[in-house]
């Protein structure tokens, strides 16, 4: 990984979107459109942000696709959108198409017995009051606490699970306020692959995420399309260009209506 290249042009790119043959728009959600809260379930997005994807959606020239950590059943309250886009939550293990249909990944029972091993340990370590239960695995949040008690926590998780969880055909996963255990072979990356299979060709397409977990679709679109990292600080990152929120995020938005 490197940081941002700093001779990208953002706005020679987004000139290109009107006269395109087709637009691909892919969007995480938390810390992306939405600001992070401690308390997860009022994560609604930055003001303006629902207006302009309704507004995208409308002219209906543009695949809108959210790709996210939660489940489909919280963004869809979260987003509170007029129409739905393209919704992949549980890191692509669900899809609900713009059609309605869904569709969900099947857990091996070796899997959903990890998954049992780690609401028990979780229980038994005294982490049930900061572990998330997800369709597709467990979150361990840490967002909020002391600094002492988020390095023990992480000490705990990974010492623990880091071993154990190939076993279970599960990995653990950083992101930016705590750690995940999900089934193997579930990433953002995948996620960019499925879309852009039936892409047309020469359609503009970008990736907005703020998250390590988007680092893994910044690096699959490469050469396909625009990786854009939503961030207030430079990071080490796959994206081509970075852009600060939520300023810059509405700019980009109201630009691509
Ligand atoms: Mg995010």
């Amino acid at each position: 990984m490197q940081t941002i290249d700093t001779d990208f042009n953002l706005d020679a790119f987004l000139q290109t979107v009107p006269e395109a043959p087709a637009r691909i728009l892919m969007l995480d959600y938390d810390g992306t459109l939405a600001p992070f809260r401690a308390e997860r379930h009022l994560a609604v997005p930055y003001p303006g942000v629902r207006d302009l994807l309704n507004d995208i959606l409308s002219v209906k020239r543009t695949r809108l696709v959210i790709v996210s950590g939660r489940s489909i059943r919280d963004l869809i309250s979260l987003l509170g959108l007029a129409k739905l886009p393209e919704l992949y939550g549980s890191h692509g293990a669900e899809y609900l198409a713009v059609d309605r249909k869904y569709h969900r990944r099947e857990l091996s029972a070796v899997v959903a017995e990890g998954l049992l091993q780690v609401a028990e340990w979780a229980q038994k370590n005294d982490l049930a009051g900061i572990i998330e239960k997800k369709p597709y695995g467990f979150a361990f949040h840490w967002r909020g606490l002391s600094r002492t008690r988020i390095s023990n926590i992480e000490k705990n998780v990974c010492n623990h699970w880091e071993s154990k969880a190939s076993k279970f055909g599960l990995e653990l996963h950083q992101f930016d306020g705590g750690v995940e255990l999900r089934p193997e072979g579930i990433d953002k990356g995948e996620v960019v692959n499925r879309v852009l299979a039936d892409a047309a060709e020469g359609a503009v397409v970008a990736y907005l995420g703020d998250d390590l977990t988007d680092e893994d679709a910044f690096r699959a679109i490469r050469g396909r399309g625009v990786s854009v990292l939503v961030c207030e600080t430079d990071r080490e990152t796959s994206a081509n260009v970075r852009i600060t929120p939520p300023v810059q995020l509405l700019n980009f938005l109201r630009r691509w209506v």
